[in-house]
């Protein structure tokens, strides 16, 4: 790449924002595979790959980190924008735990050692991180987690096994929690550790999920020994390591992408078995479509303050609960309006036509759970936002 060129490219946040959607637009819509666009679950990896392999190439894979480590150093605003244009062309999600969580907490707590080695594999994809937080008997409490690293000289040995890890199984390496002091309290005993998948005593089992797809993984640690020079931030300081997620993680777990194109598919499954203009269907179809955009604009309300540099406060969880739940509120009535074609899923879409309407609601029930319960985030709505006192 021509210095010239390079300098234009680490340069993004000088173009207009018009511009900046106009050259990212063009290379997704030029680029990007018609076969994997708005599909209603994660793509294998070896699917998304020659495209993943196309950002990376461009220099692209890593638009939220600093130019510096070979990211595009996008301000707030014109990350927002990136993100928008790959929802709006319907692009699949990588497995890109490394991208969005683990660099940028690298970046923010790791060592001069850990960035130099370990950002450059994971910009390229070359390693695929999974997060491996909850176990078998902590989801919602996660401080309670069992997973032990015990010091042996220069090397923890972890014991302990983690579930419901998603992209496992094309992971080579995870971020976890383990508990490195039992005797203190919960949250400050526990050590955030880079671990390598490939390591003696380190194995993976996939769990399918309720659409039959192997999305998860249960990890088992049976005597791992990793080296110190893994652990971020501090010994006993994983807590406040894990608790650093970043805004746009935030921003991205409510997004209304999901319901957006469960919409869209609703309203050509309606087209398809011509009730779009019955009353009843009307009814319901129109108070979705308030929802939706009541939803729309509480996230536009949200992202202004990510574009505005602004730290988002506990009242994010209203968008997370209200993005979930549309979500399934309109895939069930997908389900009704395809009646005994609700059954089929992709791949046997007979009468149907291009419509599965099975897929996205199968789809839509894990993510009330993922990245916090719904409880859990009514709980801290209840808590920080409204100060009611604890039930
Ligand atoms: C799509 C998906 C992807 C995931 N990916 C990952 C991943 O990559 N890595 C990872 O580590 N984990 C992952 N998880 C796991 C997820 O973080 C946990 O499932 C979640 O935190 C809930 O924990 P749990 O399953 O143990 O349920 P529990 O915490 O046992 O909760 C069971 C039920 O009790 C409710 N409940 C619990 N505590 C309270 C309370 N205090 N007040 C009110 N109600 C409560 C919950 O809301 C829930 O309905 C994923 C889960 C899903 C569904």
């Amino acid at each position: 790449m021509s210095t010239t060129k390079q300098h234009r490219e680490e340069n993004w946040n000088a173009l207009g924002d018009d511009a900046f959607r106009r050259a990212v637009r063009a290379f997704i819509e030029e680029r990007y595979p018609a076969e994997l666009r708005f599909l209603p679950f994660r793509p294998p990896w070896r699917e998304l790959k020659p495209w993943v392999m196309l950002l990376v190439e461009k220099g692209w894979s890593a638009p939220n980190w600093p130019v510096k480590y070979g990211g595009m150093g996008l301000s707030p605003g014109k990350l927002l924008i990136f993100i928008d244009e790959q929802e709006r062309w319907g692009v699949a999600r990588a497995p890109d735990h490394g991208i969005v969580q683990v660099g940028p907490m690298l970046i923010q707590f790791g060592s001069e050692e850990q960035k130099r080695n370990v950002l450059p594999g994971m910009r390229t994809f070359e390693t695929i991180w999974c997060q491996g937080y909850s176990e078998p008997g902590s989801g919602s409490d996660l401080a309670s987690l069992v997973t032990e690293a015990v010091a042996d000289g220069d090397h923890f040995v972890i014991n302990g096994r983690k579930i419901w890890t998603s992209f496992a199984l094309d992971a080579t390496h995870t971020y976890l929690l383990a508990r490195t002091d039992r005797k203190a309290k919960q949250q400050e005993g526990i050590t955030f550790f880079l671990v390598d998948l490939s390591l003696p005593g380190a194995a993976r089992r996939g769990i399918k999920n309720i659409a039959g797809a192997t999305e998860y993984c249960e990890m088992v640690f049976d005597g791992v020994r990793v080296h110190r020079s893994n652990i971020v931030g501090e010994l006993n300081k994983g807590w406040t390591v894990a608790k650093s997620v970043l805004n746009f993680e935030r921003l991205n777990s409510g997004s209304p992408r999901r319901a957006q194109f469960a919409f869209e598919r609703l309203r050509a499954l309606a087209q398809e078995r011509g009730v779009l203009g019955e009353p009843d269907f009307r009814k319901r179809y129109t108070e979705l479509r308030l929802d939706l955009a009541d939803l729309k604009a509480v996230y536009a309300y949200f992202a202004d303050q990510v574009k505005r540099g602004q730290p988002l406060g506990a009242d994010v969880s209203i968008l997370k609960v209200m993005s979930t739940e549309l979500n399934q509120r309109i895939t069930e009535f997908m389900l009704e309006t395809a009646g005994d074609l609700g059954l089929v899923a992709a791949g046997e879409r007979g009468d149907i036509g291009r419509v599965d309407a099975l897929t996205p609601f199968l789809d839509s029930r894990g993510r009330t759970i993922g990245a916090g319960t719904s409880e859990i985030h009514r709980n801290v709505v209840a808590k920080r936002v409204l100060g009611l006192p604890a039930a």
